[in-house]
């Protein structure tokens, strides 16, 4: 079992418990999940390596285990036999546990999974011509209570950790069969007929993250970044920065670090464009008004014209879909400069939700009046609504409650936000 009751969320908020990067096991060995290089070749000198074996041996078990995928180091063959079992006994290299797989009609994938204290989150895999996008969580819930996303009305009930970050990305290259096979690391005879040989890196089905599941990354800053340094090592996952996208709903503090300490695409759920409707629906806005969320797009460092952040509007209908809102959204954008795309967001419904989607016609409207400006405004196609997977839908359902226990946490997550 992970020990979570000892470490507080770092920085913000309540000190809600969270796993440490390295939780105990019953078996006494430890995971090597999660963990960078340095890290892994601290724990081989600790565990009786010299400094100088301890790193040539980090180097290459991290790259067994984030570039090959391999859980065994029984498989890893450039690590000397003996030393395999030496591993073996003291280390293991682990992966979220699947309590579900689904498969959407139109070829989405949802797994649930589950934590080793038993909390459970989603990742959800979103295949299209051009590419295949894993929708990663952060968060096992959110403190945030947006009012029409379904995850908003769970609790947090704690951060993830960065193995199981990552962990989301293993498996979904597991799922896909997508790890590099054959050795790499030897030349191997033309004449030797190991077929294995091959390293193919190209025609993946996985060419995607985004920061978009269950959680708000930027309240797991220290997590998520580690996580994602793992997916961007070029000897790890080797994913380029600018194939994942971290989508925040506005925790304007922490955007800077984000730019500078990751470098990802960033994506703001902004969904208003007045105070009285941002409030009312993104309650983050309270804290960190609109000007002050676009004064921090404005300043993100990387962004460009070749770079655009991406604004994430839902549309809800007569809510924030007027035409006079897709105006005010083209002048807020043209005021700070921003090198910005608009994605429209068909509202994903979910049960006791108060909202309802905006009809086809008004989304056009809209879309045309932002594109009209010289501003891309896509409509973004649904995913996966029938296995409950799209934008806004993920919950766990081990933690789902009904209409009255909602409006007491909405209103219980109100007293929380209105106190701070
Ligand atoms: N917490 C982060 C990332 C996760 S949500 C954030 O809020 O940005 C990913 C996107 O889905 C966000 O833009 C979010 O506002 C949007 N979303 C949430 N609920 C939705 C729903 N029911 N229908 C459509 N989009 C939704
Ligand atoms: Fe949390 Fe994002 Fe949902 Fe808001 S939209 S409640 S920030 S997950």
């Amino acid at each position: 079992m992970s020990d979570t009751a000892l470490m507080p969320i770092p920085g913000q908020i309540d000190p809600v418990p969270v796993a440490r990067d390295i939780t105990p096991r019953a078996d006494g060995r430890t995971d090597l999940l999660g963990l960078p290089k340095v890290r892994i070749a601290e724990l081989f000198v600790t565990a009786g390596l010299d400094a100088k074996a301890a790193k040539l041996r980090a180097k290459q078990v991290f790259h067994w285990l984030y570039h090959r995928g391999v859980t065994e180091f029984e498989a890893m063959t450039d690590i000397a036999k003996t030393m395999r079992p030496w591993l073996a006994t003291r280390f293991v290299i682990g992966r979220p546990e699947i309590i579900e797989a689904q498969h959407s009609i139109d070829g989405t994938r949802k797994w649930l999974l589950r934590t080793d204290d038993g909390h459970d989150y989603e990742m959800v895999f979103i295949p299209d011509e051009a590419r295949g996008t894993l929708c990663v969580s952060s968060q096992v819930g959110c403190t945030l209570n947006c009012t029409f996303c379904h995850t908003g009305t769970m609790r947090l009930v704690r951060n993830l950790t960065p193995g199981e970050i990552v962990g989301q990305v293993m498996l979904a290259r597991d799922a896909l069969g997508e790890w590099p096979k054959g050795r790499m690391d030897f030349v191997v005879p033309e004449d030797s007929g190991d077929e294995e040989s091959e390293y193919t890196a190209d025609g993946r089905l996985l060419t995607n993250i985004v920061m978009m599941g269950m959680g708000e990354p930027l309240y797991n800053f220290d997590n998520v970044r580690d996580a994602l340094k793992l997916v961007m090592d070029g000897d790890g996952l080797a994913l380029s920065k600018r194939r994942i996208t971290l989508s925040t709903s506005g925790v304007v503090p922490m955007m800077a670090r984000c730019g500078e300490e990751i470098g990802v695409n960033l994506a703001v759920s902004l969904h208003a464009v007045t105070k009285l409707v941002r409030d009312e629906i993104v309650p983050i806005n309270r804290k960190y008004g609109i000007e002050q969320l676009l004064q921090a797009c404005a300043d993100y460092p990387g962004a460009s014209n070749a770079r655009r952040i991406t604004f994430e509007y839902v549309m809800l209908k007569d809510k924030n879909d007027s035409d006079a809102d897709a105006r005010e959204l083209v002048r807020l954008l043209r005021l700070y400069d921003l090198p910005a795309k608009v994605n429209l967001i068909p509202f994903n419904p979910w049960p006791g939700a108060i909202y309802e989607c905006s009809t086809p016609e008004r989304v056009k409207r809209f879309s045309n009046i932002v594109f009209e400006a010289g501003i891309s405004a896509p409509v973004r196609t649904p995913r996966g609504r029938d296995i409950d997977a799209a934008c806004g839908q993920l919950k766990t359902s081990a933690q789902k409650v009904s209409r009255a226990e909602i409006d007491r946490l909405l209103a219980e997550k109100q007293a929380e936000m209105d106190a701070r």
